[in-house]
Formats: structure tokens, sequence, C-alpha cells
């Protein structure tokens, strides 16, 4: 398989963000998490909150997974991150992206991309509820907030 540059050498540090446009992708789980996301970006949009789901990776700044990575959602995925402009963050939300979960690796299954890339974000839970999603992603940004000056 080619080299993916999202799994970059160990130790390379990702940039923090203060903005939080998410661009999603659903990498090859059971989409249990990618429905309760779906439930947490409708809620989003009926407030007014500043964390948004967003149709294309290139006004995203955060890449966040669901699920374990396939062979076939591999380049998928690497595409993504590659169109994102400007400092970027991976998230991996639920047991599969994290370390596998249920889906371990085999030929078709390359396993959770938390065990294989540096993330900023890594919710387990199989499935997280919306509510916990949130909590994560805005602990996350207060984190940022009350680091970087
Ligand atoms: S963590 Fe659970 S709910 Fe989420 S994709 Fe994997 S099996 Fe489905």
């Amino acid at each position: 398989m080619a080299q993916l540059h999202l799994f970059g050498p160990e130790g390379t540090p990702l940039p923090r963000l203060e903005a939080l446009d998410i661009f999603h992708i659903e990498s090859g789980g059971c989409t249990g998490c990618a429905l309760e996301l779906a439930s947490l970006s409708r809620a989003l949009l009926a407030g007014s909150h500043p964390i948004r789901f967003v149709p294309t990776p290139r006004q995203a700044g955060m890449l966040l997974l669901t699920g374990s990575l396939t062979a076939g959602m591999a380049p998928v995925v690497e595409l993504a991150w590659q169109a994102m402009p400007g400092p970027r963050v991976l998230a991996v939300i639920g047991d599969c992206a994290v370390d596998g979960g249920l889906f371990g690796g085999n030929y078709a299954v390359l396993g959770g991309v938390g065990e294989r890339a540096r993330t900023s974000m890594a919710l387990p839970g199989c499935p997280p509820a919306p509510d916990e999603i949130l909590a994560a992603l805005v602990r996350w940004q207060a984190s940022v907030r009350g680091t970087s000056g």
C-alpha cells in the first residue's frame, strides 16, 4: 500500500486549532457511531453552537473518523486529509476508530486509526452518545484555548 501521509512519522506534532469545523468519515464500522454523530450534527444545526459539521474536507480543520479503517477506505481518508487546508487535527470517535473495536485487523481491515496515527482527540464507546461526543469536543476546544495563549 502506498505511504499514507496521515500516518506521519512518530513524534510529528499536530497543530491545535481554535475553530472547529469538522469533516466526518465513516471508515468501516457498523455505522452506529456515525448515526450518533448525525444526531449531534442535527442538534448543533438547531442551535448556535460554534462546532459545525461541514460537507467537504476543504472547509474543515478537524477530520473525525468513526469505524475501523478498511483497506478500501484508507485512500479515501488519506485524500480527505490531504484536501484539508492549513492547520488540521485528527479525532477518532468510538471503540472501532480508537483501537479496532469489534472489527479487528484482517486482510480487508487495517484496524483502529487511533493506534496508527497521532490523534488530538480519542473518545471510546460503542457507540458514545451524542452528549458524550459533544462534551469531548467542548473539552478539547477548552484545552486548546487554555494552552494557546
Ligand atoms: S464502536 Fe461500536 S457502534 Fe461504533 S462503529 Fe464500532 S461497533 Fe459500531
